[in-house]
């Protein structure tokens, strides 16, 4: 481990932490220390930070800005890689953007937008990154990342790194490539949107943003829908008609607002959220007999 640190700082990939909390870096304020926590300065730094992590045999994560996580109360042993600030250029072609990993897809949208580009207003209100949306398709709306991605350049675990169309990123429902099929990190994407009127994209946005806070648990500590729909159903709707808004278990409650929302009400663990998850879906499935799964992803 400490070869692995010494590597990292030898090479200048960027700031380099030790024993970081992850309760600072996930919007549910939850989760123990990262061993090892990089923020790099460039995608060529992400990519030196990855081999170094390969070559020592240390496991690494790459997270984005925290808001489809759950960190365990332990930690994370490895090496934690957090795209943000050095991963945040953007160049404006025609109706192309060429986007950092790191940018705030919220903060895009409006940008785009300002630049008379309409597209992206279904994302004004997802706190992550580019990257993380990229890999999760993230979506709202009636839209998704899906529709508006044109390529994504991708470093895959074994140092190489490609250039992948929309369709080679075989994205599906909050789904894509990177998941399960072939993990990877998103350095940098092209997104294609349309030309459209400043004013009212701005508008737009601001209906979306209204709408969320109006019925989303917005400003408290979440990490967004914790279940997968299982399409045609919601899983909101499934939970709220079993009675659970409010369900509280330790720190962990189903929010008042949102079935589909737990939120960190009073010091959660991720243990409590975890035991929460569970008690849900043994509700759901004895009540509906179906299977919820969940878009929140556990960094372990
Ligand atoms: P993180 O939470 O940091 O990471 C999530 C996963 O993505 C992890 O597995 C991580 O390893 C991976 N990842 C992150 N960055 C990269 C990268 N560069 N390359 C490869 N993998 C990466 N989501 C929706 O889809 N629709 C919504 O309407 C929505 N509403 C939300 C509302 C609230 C209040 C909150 C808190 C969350 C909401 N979310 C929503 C969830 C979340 O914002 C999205 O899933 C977002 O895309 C996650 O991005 P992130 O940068 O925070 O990723």
């Amino acid at each position: 481990m400490q070869n692995c640190i010494n590597q990292l700082k030898k090479n200048h990939v960027g700031i380099i932490k030790e024993n970081e909390p992850l309760s600072a870096h996930t919007t549910m304020k939850i989760g123990g220390p990262a061993r090892i926590f990089v923020e790099p300065g460039s995608p060529d730094s992400v990519i030196k930070a990855v081999e170094i992590a390969q070559a020592a045999n240390v496991p690494c994560r790459v997270i984005g800005r925290g808001s489809n996580l759950l960190a365990l109360d332990t930690g994370f042993s490895g090496m934690i890689i957090k795209l943000g600030k050095g991963l945040e250029q953007v160049q404006f072609a025609g109706s192309d953007i060429h986007v950092g990993a790191g940018h705030s897809i919220v903060s895009l949208a409006s940008l785009a937008g300002r630049n008379g580009l309409t597209g992206l207003e279904f994302a004004a209100g997802i706190p992550g990154s580019i990257g993380g949306a990229a890999y999760m398709n993230a979506g709202a709306h009636g839209s998704d990342m899906s529709k508006i991605i044109q390529k994504v350049h991708v470093l895959f675990l074994d140092g190489e790194s490609e250039w992948l169309t929309n369709e080679e990123m075989q994205y599906s429902y909050r789904t894509s490539l990177l998941q399960k099929v072939r993990p990877g990190i998103v350095l940098e994407c092209v997104l294609t949107l349309s030309k459209g009127e400043p004013e009212k994209i701005r508008e737009q946005i601001l209906a979306n943003k209204k709408y969320r806070k109006d019925t989303q648990p917005y400003d408290n500590p979440c990490a967004g829908s914790i279940f997968r729909n299982p399409l045609p159903e919601y899983a909101g709707k499934l939970i709220q008609d079993l009675g659970l808004r409010g369900y509280t278990l330790g720190g962990a409650k189903v929010s008042e607002m949102h079935g589909n929302f737990i939120v960190n009400n009073d010091k959660a663990t991720a243990q409590d959220v975890l035991d929460l998850i569970a008690y849900i879906q043994a509700q759901v499935k004895a009540h509906y007999q179906i299977n919820l799964e969940t878009e929140v992803e556990q960094l372990q």
